[in-house]
């Protein structure tokens, strides 16, 4: 799992191929804590993406005045093999390798430019 909240990520696949965005929120498929430990919630790690995948929904007019009603378009999780996280250094698409640095932590590093993306 080495996409995050915040990444820029670009779609590999689907409608959407070629297109990037900001991860907005991370689905992890591993099992829950709790009362619903046990529970697999979705069917694999999925990723939020700005723009992206956007599906029409209904929503339905609520008592709040706050709350949009009727189709309104809304992203949907895509499954986090159809995107690549785009490097901030170089801009490119790219797999995400991993520096381990002197003191014993890891930063996510770009495959294509070397450079490391975590401080
Ligand atoms: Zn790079």
């Amino acid at each position: 799992m080495d996409i995050r909240k915040g990444d820029k990520v670009q779609v590999i696949s689907g409608d959407d191929r070629g297109s990037q965005g900001e991860v907005q929120r991370v689905v992890r498929a591993k099992w829950g804590k709790g009362r619903r430990a046990g529970q697999r919630k979705v069917a694999g790690d999925r990723v939020v993406v700005a723009g992206i995948n956007l599906v029409k929904k209904h929503q339905r007019r609520t008592g709040n005045v706050n709350t949009q009603f009727g189709i309104i378009e809304r992203e949907a999780p895509i499954h986090i093999s159809n995107v690549m996280l785009v490097c901030p250094k170089c801009g490119k698409a790219t797999r995400v390798g991993h520096q381990i640095h002197a003191d014993g932590s890891r930063s996510r590093a770009c495959k294509k430019c070397g450079e490391a993306f975590d401080a």
